[in-house]
């Protein structure tokens, strides 16, 4: 807005301007740093079947570990990662990581990936998620990617098309943040996705907003009837479990389950669900 001002204003804002432009320039650099230092990590939230009530896989979400008690969420740094084409090479990362570690959980447990506008943009994309599949032996069929409304509003003929040869690969594709944007509804004919992920702003409100219940309400239906399966993100108490289990949905995540943790914690292939799982039976 400060380039839209007139002159004085202009000059007003200058020292701010400057302070954010170095900041950025710094965090990107640091950015860059932490990546080929390997300071960014891969933490893993798991993503409950209702049915079940068990683990059905994991969402996997960036980390930056900068130090022991230091660890940074995407919300600080994917935007730089964004705007300068870093998030290009460290989404290949991401990907073969999360593949990676898929391939040592249990033959039934999901990855959940998130995937950029930037990220879809790329001609290369195709090619790492056939080479990181290959490489580990994994199941496509384990492996879902997690895409935006913003992928449907730019170049979405092109976008489009990548999706569909991601899904022929037999992978599947979630919509996330289903709510925020601004024509959601028109999105779903876009493609036929796998899978809708309602935004957590809507869970939140559950309780205190009957609109919030009701738009949820419709978007379970409307899901159920485009052959769509639903998870609601952002699950905090039972309350919000129990309303969402009558209304039908699929999936459900959130910080009641458990926060995203570390790869290392998780189970391996081998080894007894009970042993390692640090989430609690709230579902039943
Ligand atoms: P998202 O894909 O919608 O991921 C869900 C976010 O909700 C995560 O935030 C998760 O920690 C948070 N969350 C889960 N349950 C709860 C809850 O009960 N309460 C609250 N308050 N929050 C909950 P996180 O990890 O900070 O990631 C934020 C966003 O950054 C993600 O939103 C996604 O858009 C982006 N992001 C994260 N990892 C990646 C990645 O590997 N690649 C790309 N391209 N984007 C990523
Ligand atoms: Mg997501
Ligand atoms: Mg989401
Ligand atoms: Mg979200």
């Amino acid at each position: 807005a400060a380039k839209l001002d007139g002159r004085g204003c202009n000059r007003m804002f200058e020292p701010y301007m400057d302070e954010e432009a170095r900041r950025r320039t710094q965090l990107e650099v640091d950015l860059r740093r932490a990546f080929q230092e390997n300071e960014l990590e891969m933490y893993y939230q798991p993503l409950m079947e209702v049915k079940t009530g068990k683990i059905k896989g994991y969402e996997s979400l960036l980390r930056w570990r900068r130090g022991e008690n230091d660890v940074l969420l995407p919300a600080e740094f994917i935007e730089i990662a964004e705007d300068t084409g870093l998030i290009v090479p460290l989404g290949e990362w991401i990907i073969r990581t999360a593949i990676a570690e898929a391939a040592t959980w249990p033959d039934h447990i999901t990855v959940a990936i998130n995937l950029s506008p930037t990220q879809m943009k790329n001609p290369s994309l195709i090619s790492t998620v056939i080479n990181a599949l290959a490489t580990n032996a994994l199941d496509p069929a384990r492996v879902e990617f997690e895409i935006t409304e913003s992928v449907l509003l730019e170049e979405s003929e092109i976008n489009i098309k990548t999706l569909h040869v991601l899904r022929d690969l037999g992978v599947k594709i979630a919509l996330d943040d289903f709510g925020t944007g601004f024509s959601s509804l028109n999105y779903l004919r876009a493609f036929p996705f796998d899978k809708i992920k309602i935004d957590k702003c809507f869970v939140t409100e559950l309780e205190t907003r009957a609109d919030c219940r009701a738009i949820i309400r419709a978007v379970m239906c409307l899901a159920n009837d485009l052959g769509m399966r639903t998870t609601a993100e952002g699950i905090e108490n039972q309350n919000q479990i129990n309303i969402l289990k009558a209304q039908g949905c699929d999936e459900m995540q959130g910080f009641l389950f458990s926060r995203p943790i570390s790869g290392k914690l998780l189970p391996r292939k081998d080894e007894t669900a009970q042993n390692r799982s640090t989430v609690p039976d709230e579902l039943h």
